[in-house]
C-alpha cells in the first residue's frame, strides 16, 4: 500500500469518528467529561438585587444627610422595612437591598455620629449592588455541550441546580503490546529481551485524553496468538491499538492479522518521521490504530492521530491546543522527504527548545518534552526566532 501524506492521514483518521452516546453522572463526578447537553440556569443570577459590600444601603439623594439605622440585614435575611428619607439600613454582603435604597455606602466610608446616626464621609463612587439577572436570565444557557468539564463548570452547574451532567460516553479503548522481546515491567529483561514501555504510555495517553482503556496484554510473534487478542479487543472496544509489529521485518504481520479479522486497512505508510508505519483501519465493531512499536513513534502518533480521533467521538470542541512562539535556537535536519515531529520544550523565556533525541527508543528524552512542533516535507530548517506553532502535550 502507498506512503500517504500526513494530511491525508488525518483526514482518514477523523472521517471514520462515530459518537460513542452520552451518559448522565453525577455532577461532582463529572470533572474533566465532556459536557453533551445544555446547562440551563433555573433562575436569574443574582435572584435578588444583592449587596456587594458590608455597609448602609440607603437613597443617593440622601448622601449629605445624617442618616437613621432602621434595621439590619444579615446574609440570607429578607429586609422588612423599606428605605426612606434620611433613613439606611445595615447590609452585609450577599444580602437584599431594601427598596427604596438606590446604593450601599461600605462600613469604611462612614461615621458614626454620637447620637447613633451614619454620616458618609468619603466622594460617591458606584452603587454596589449587583442587580437581579445581571450575571444570567432565568432560562439563558449558562454551558454548551463540547466543553471539558473544569472546577469552574462545576461550580456553574451547583449555581444553576444541577446535580447530574450528561456527559459523553468514554469510548472503550484496547491496548495491545506485540513482539516475542517484550517482558513485562515487574520482570528484569533477558539477553534480547526488552521491557513493554508502550503499553503503558499508551494506556496514560487513552485516560488522559478521556477515553478508558482497557489493557490486553502482550501479543507474541505468532500469527494466531496476535489474532485471538485482536478479534477479543475488537469485540469488546470501540477502538484498539496494537503497538509493534507494523514495521517491515518477517514477523511483523499486524496488517495481515488485522486483515484476516476483518479490519479493513486505509493506509500503512505515513510520510512522517517518527512514525511512517503507522497504520489504520476499520472494523464494523472498532477502529484499529497499529502504531509503530518504538516507543517515541508511537507516543507521538498517538497525540497527533488518536488524540484528536477520541476527541471527535466524544464531541470534545478543544480550543487552544496550538501556541505560536519563537525557536529557541536554529533547528535542522538532513532529509525533508517526510512530515517530522519534533518533540520540544517550552522555556520559561517564552521560547522553543527541540528535546534531544537519539532515536524514535530514546524514551527517556521525551518526558522534558512540553509539545511538538511539525516541520513540513521539503523543509530542512527552522531558524532562530522564528515563529512555530506548537501542540502540548
Ligand atoms: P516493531 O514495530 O515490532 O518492529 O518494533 C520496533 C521497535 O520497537 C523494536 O526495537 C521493538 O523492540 C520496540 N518495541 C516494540 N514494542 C514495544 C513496546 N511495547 N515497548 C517498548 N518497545 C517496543
Ligand atoms: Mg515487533
Amino acid at each position: 500500500m502507498e506512503m500517504i501524506l500526513f494530511d491525508q492521514a488525518f483526514e482518514i483518521v477523523l472521517n471514520s469518528a462515530f459518537s460513542t452516546g452520552t451518559e448522565t453522572v453525577l455532577f461532582t463526578d463529572s470533572l474533566n467529561r465532556i459536557l453533551a447537553g445544555n446547562v440551563v440556569s433555573d433562575l436569574d443570577m443574582p435572584s435578588f438585587n444583592k449587596s456587594s459590600v458590608d455597609g448602609f444601603a440607603c437613597r443617593k439623594a440622601d448622601l449629605d444627610k445624617e442618616l437613621e439605622i432602621i434595621e439590619t440585614i444579615a446574609a440570607g435575611n429578607t429586609p422588612v422595612k423599606p428605605v426612606s428619607l434620611a433613613q439606611c439600613s445595615r447590609i452585609m454582603t450577599g444580602a437584599p437591598v431594601p427598596d427604596g435604597a438606590d446604593c450601599v455606602i461600605m462600613v469604611e466610608d462612614t461615621l458614626l455620629t454620637p447620637s447613633g446616626k451614619v454620616r458618609f464621609k468619603a466622594t460617591f463612587k458606584k452603587e454596589n449592588i449587583a442587580i437581579k439577572g445581571e450575571d444570567v436570565k432565568k432560562g439563558e444557557i449558562i454551558l454548551k455541550p463540547g466543553r471539558i468539564i473544569k472546577p469552574q463548570d462545576i461550580a456553574v452547574m451547583a449555581s444553576a441546580g444541577y446535580t447530574h451532567a450528561t456527559v459523553s460516553k468514554k469510548p472503550l479503548v484496547g491496548v495491545i503490546s506485540s513482539g516475542s522481546e517484550l517482558v513485562e515491567p515487574d520482570q528484569f529483561p533477558g539477553i534480547s529481551q526488552i521491557r513493554n514501555s508502550n503499553a503503558f504510555q499508551l494506556m496514560a495517553q487513552v485516560e488522559r485524553s478521556g477515553a478508558s482503556g482497557k489493557y490486553y496484554g502482550i501479543a507474541t510473534d505468532d500469527e494466531d496468538e496476535t489474532y485471538n487478542i485482536i478479534a477479543r479487543a475488537i469485540s469488546e472496544n470501540d477502538m484498539v491499538l496494537i503497538t509493534g509489529g507494523v514495521s517491515m521485518g518477517d514477523f511483523d504481520f499486524v496488517p495481515s492479522v488485522l486483515e484476516r479479522a476483518g479490519v479493513r486497512i486505509q493506509f500503512s505508510r505515513v510520510a512522517v518521521q517518527p512514525g511512517k508505519p503507522t497504520t489504520f483501519g476499520i472494523h464494523d465493531k472498532a477502529i484499529v490504530f497499529g502504531l509503530p512499536g518504538n516507543p517515541v513513534s508511537s507516543f507521538i502518533q498517538f497525540e497527533m492521530l488518536v488524540r484528536p480521533l477520541i476527541y471527535k467521538m466524544m464531541g470534545f470542541q478543544c480550543r487552544q491546543l496550538n501556541i505560536v512562539l519563537p525557536m529557541k535556537e536554529m533547528f535542522s535536519r538532513k532529509y525533508a522527504e517526510r512530515m517530522a515531529f519534533i518533540p520540544v520544550r517550552i522555556t520559561n523565556e517564552g521560547s522553543v527548545d527541540a528535546v534531544e533525541y537519539h532515536g524514535s527508543a530514546h524514551i527517556s528524552a521525551i518526558p522534558e518534552a512540553d509539545g511538538i512542533i511539525s516541520l513540513p516535507i521539503g523543509i530542512k530548517t527552522i531558524e532562530k526566532g522564528e515563529l512555530v506553532s506548537v501542540r502540548q502535550i
